[in-house]
């Protein structure tokens, strides 16, 4: 093979300043790269004209150099698809126990700047490793942002071939609830399947009266758990669990309380998990509780997982509701030292139990949890973070185009009081600044500000619908810009998982 044929400088002479140079990759005797001008991209492979690869690829011919032809295809959902049958590293893959972050991106456009700050950070510490999910979105997210899981997982291949990454992603089907949820993601090779049980979770248990509790009791849903109330309690009530540090005895009424609180969100997610497994491809599973109204006691995440196992659910990660409150788009709101000891027992609780990660969601700028979250782990957890790359895009916005960026709070003050209901955030429209008189010089730092930031991350729904063309025009002449910003912030949010981890001791 003529080597300097597929080489980054020759395609570079011939194809000009078009060509993305951080995408050249070369693969089994072929090269790939990404181009672009006018605001259009394409992929451009050189290969032998019989290169396996190109049997299925709907391109245009695009020249020859050296026996080798060149094809050119339109950056589009099916191009994405079969770059990803292409170049293996793109295709999503189960992550299992290591450390990862995952990046969800509602705009598609972020995953180069987060790449960037990944790159940083591991630079920075030899022998770290972060596995990173740029594909990540809830179905609540898609259904307002119109995106299907398609497209969300076709614009990080692309973030992810521009910027070069090749050390492989995982890709994550967020909050699923339904079964169809499940179908639509598998069907596009979604690799991490976040089931969320919370409607079947029982919030009232926690204030209910012993009375009330035993009533409630019967009500479980026995029959789908595969076992009977008095069989759980001889399972559970006044026996005594050892973790590492520390043992736990649950009693009688905690181990009620358990099955009321969480006997069908236990039954949920086993159905919900036969029903992945039937799909028969390499998946991994992870169970979020994090969207309830209270925190989930040590008793109850060692019942839920233990429930878990014996109906023969396997798992990545757990995401418990830990203590406090773990608001959008802002810092923890709570007790630090209380925090601290709660990650703890969960952590030890996932280590005895599986191991299996603990999972922290609404991870966004929770820069006071990480330490702590870090050290309970020993250094082996997942980060969720999902809206923060919105907001951090608003700020681009804010420099370049200041008019659009007051209009979008003004817009978004009013959307506020409709849009917050489904989410746990605090900001109070009384208390924004009118943008009007922000000069535009300090409009960028708007976004530093508590109630404006949660104002912002809970309407992104509204605000694209309005302001879609203009925002995306916006960011798409200034990706650099954005890269920098998102790079700039996610180097704050990976730098503490950076850590290279002690052995497992079990
Ligand atoms: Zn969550």
């Amino acid at each position: 093979m003529q080597t300097t044929t597929l080489s980054l400088a020759d395609s570079q002479n011939w194809r000009g300043a078009a060509l993305i140079a951080a995408s050249f990759v070369t693969h089994e005797g072929a090269a790939y790269w990404l181009e672009e001008s006018g605001g259009q991209r394409q992929l451009a492979v050189l290969a032998p004209p019989d290169h396996a690869a190109l049997a299925d690829l709907a391109g245009q011919p695009g020249g020859e150099r050296d026996g080798y032809h060149l094809t050119l295809a339109p950056a589009d959902h099916a191009t994405a698809r079969w770059l990803r049958g292409a170049l293996p590293w793109l295709t999503p893959r189960p992550i299992g126990q290591h450390t990862s972050a995952g990046f969800g991106d509602r705009l598609g456009l972020a995953t180069p700047g987060h790449i960037r700050a990944l790159r940083e950070v591991l630079a920075a510490t030899p022998g770290a490793t972060i596995a990173p999910i740029f594909a990540q979105q809830s179905i609540r997210e898609m259904a307002r942002t119109h995106r299907t899981p398609a497209a969300v997982l076709n614009d990080a291949t692309w973030g992810t071939f521009a910027a070069g990454w090749v050390a492989g992603v995982g890709a994550d089907a967020d909050h699923l609830k339904t079964p169809e949820d499940i179908d639509a993601c598998a069907a596009e090779g979604y690799s991490l399947y976040t089931i969320d049980p919370g409607l079947h979770v029982d919030d009232a248990a926690d204030g209910d009266d012993p009375a009330t509790l035993h009533t409630k009791l019967g009500a479980v849903p026995w029959d789908r758990l595969e076992t009977t109330a008095a069989d759980f309690l001889r399972r559970y009530a006044g026996r005594t669990f050892a973790l590492e540090a520390r043992s736990l005895t649950l009693s009688e009424p905690e181990v009620i309380r358990a099955a009321v609180k969480y006997g069908a969100a236990i039954a949920y997610v086993a159905r919900m998990y036969r029903h992945l497994i039937t799909k028969g491809i390499p998946t991994e599973l992870e169970v979020s509780v994090d969207e309830t109204a209270t925190p989930t006691t040590a008793a109850e995440h060692l019942i839920f997982a233990s429930e878990l196992r014996r109906l023969g659910v396997q798992w990545v990660s757990l995401a418990p509701r830990f203590v406090g409150a773990f608001e959008k788009g802002t810092d923890y709101i709570g007790d630090l030292d209380a925090l601290r000891a709660d990650l703890a027992v969960h952590a030890q609780i996932a280590r005895v139990l599986g191991p299996y990660k603990l999972s922290l969601h609404s991870g966004s700028d929770k820069f006071s949890v990480y330490p702590l979250f870090v050290e309970a782990t020993h250094g082996v957890g997942h980060l969720k973070t999902a809206g923060t790359s919105y907001v951090e895009a608003l700020r681009v916005i804010a420099a370049a185009d200041p008019a659009l960026f007051r209009e979008i709070l003004r817009f978004d003050a009013g959307r506020y009081p409709t849009d917050r209901a489904t989410y746990h955030v605090s900001a109070e429209v009384a208390r924004l600044p009118d943008p009007a008189q922000v000069p535009v010089g300090e409009l960028a730092a708007l976004l530093n500000n508590h109630d404006v930031r949660q104002v912002v991350h809970v309407t992104y729904g509204s605000t694209l619908d309005q302001f879609h063309d203009a925002i995306f025009g916006v960011l798409r002449a200034n990706q650099g810009g954005y890269d920098a910003v998102i790079a700039r912030h996610f180097v704050r949010h990976l730098a503490p998982f950076a850590v290279v981890p002690a052995p497992a001791v079990k």
